[in-house]
């Protein structure tokens, strides 16, 4: 989709800009009309060079995308603040999504800033910090008892129903356009080239094929050379419909009815664009990892005790599927690659505290506290 006629040269005309963020990329992106933008600051995330993190695992070169700087602390930003500036440019007065936790303060918060009345469906065994900060945002928040493919059939239901702009149902194609900015930003961050490898979180499996979407445009464009990028997709073993199909070697995705994993922003029965991630996975040379919930929460403390960076564990599960994917030999020590960390770990709170533990109290008595850190090197003085 070619909105505008972009500049000549796209590349230049981009890299002469102050930053703005996703709206950066604005003549690649569906809005006709900038009054109709809500611009809360989604997308311009760093791109952090990992290489303590990819000490451990064996990858040299290892990058990772930290999407959980976000206004709402979710990649969910980007595809949310497209989707609803498109619902105001089509004079739409409600909108809504269906989440399966993060989508839900991303709708939540942009609709706000946009003047807009929001609905969000959420599956009732979502996190409670998710739910709680959506409903902040002024929305009103629903939780249906049931997976998430219950609540995306009754989000299609709804629709049918009402006037209502739902991001990633009737408003699909402009949430996934919103997605697709974080390739252009990883591709200008490298220098106007493109990562080796890249590594996916999947749920619906939409922000994998935005992402090989956003990387076509710019060879289209002649922004960069052609594309060699192989693209690879993580899901939990608990609900990984995409994975195994790609195990199998079939086409064809059988949903997953009762997800059971920790990673419940990723927890997607039946992933609309499964399909679609699936044959860029295949066609680009790529891998789909299935990943343990337990190797989950060993990558989101390794991420934090590397990197700094604290993430949820749809974030952290491509850290571990690059391990995974490195001791099974599909990926080398050489290989450049970059791990899309997408949510933040302030979001989830039983799962984090998996791997803490408690914490200790003391009286505020000297003698308390050096019974606790009882390490040599701290007391020789
Ligand atoms: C929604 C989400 C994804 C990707 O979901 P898709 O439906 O595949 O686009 C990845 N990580 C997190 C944390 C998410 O919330």
């Amino acid at each position: 989709m070619i909105y505008e006629a972009p500049a000549n040269n796209l590349r230049q005309a981009i890299a002469s800009r102050v930053r703005d963020g996703l709206w950066r990329y604005h003549e690649l992106l569906p809005i006709l009309d900038e009054r109709f933008r809500v611009n809360i600051g989604a997308g311009g995330t760093p791109l952090v060079r990992a290489s303590r993190l990819g000490e451990v695992i064996g990858v040299r070169n290892l990058y990772i995308k930290n999407d959980t700087t976000n206004p709402t602390y979710s990649f969910k930003d980007r595809p949310a603040s497209v989707a609803i500036s498109k619902a105001r440019e089509f004079g739409l007065r409600i909108v809504g999504c269906a989440s399966t936790g993060n989508l839900a303060s991303a709708t939540a918060a942009h609709s706000a800033a946009g003047g807009l009345e929001c609905i969000v469906l959420m599956p009732d065994t979502v996190e409670l910090p998710k739910v709680r900060q959506a409903s902040i945002y002024g929305s009103r928040v629903i939780l249906v008892n049931g997976t998430y493919d219950d609540v995306n059939r009754l989000a299609y239901l709804l629709v049918e129903r009402a006037r209502i702009g739902i991001v990633n149902v009737n408003l699909r194609p402009y949430y996934v356009e919103g997605s697709k900015t974080m390739i252009y930003e990883i591709v200008e961050q490298l220098g106007w080239r493109c990562p080796e490898n890249i590594v996916v979180p999947m749920a619906s499996g939409a922000l994998l094929g935005a992402l090989s979407k956003g990387l076509r445009e710019l060879e289209e464009f002649g922004a960069i050379g052609e594309a060699g990028t192989r693209f690879h997709g993580a899901q939990a073993v608990g609900c990984s419909p995409i994975c195994d199909a790609f195990s199998e070697g079939s086409d064809e995705i059988r949903p997953v009815r009762n997800p059971t994993t920790i990673v419940k922003s990723l927890a997607i029965g039946t992933p609309g664009d499964g399909e679609y991630a699936l044959k860029v996975v295949k066609s680009s040379g790529g891998f789909c990892q299935a990943v343990p919930d337990r190797l989950t929460l060993e990558a989101m403390e390794l991420l934090c005790k590397t990197t700094g960076i604290f993430a949820e564990p749809g974030g952290a599960i491509t850290i571990a599927a690059v391990k995974l994917m490195r001791e099974r030999g599909i990926l080398d020590a050489g290989d450049e690659v970059v791990c899309c960390v997408t949510g933040a770990g302030f979001k989830v709170d039983e799962a984090v505290e998996q791997i803490t533990g408690t914490t200790h109290v003391v009286s505020p008595r000297l003698s308390e506290l050096l019974s606790l850190i009882d390490t040599q090197e701290l007391l020789e003085k």
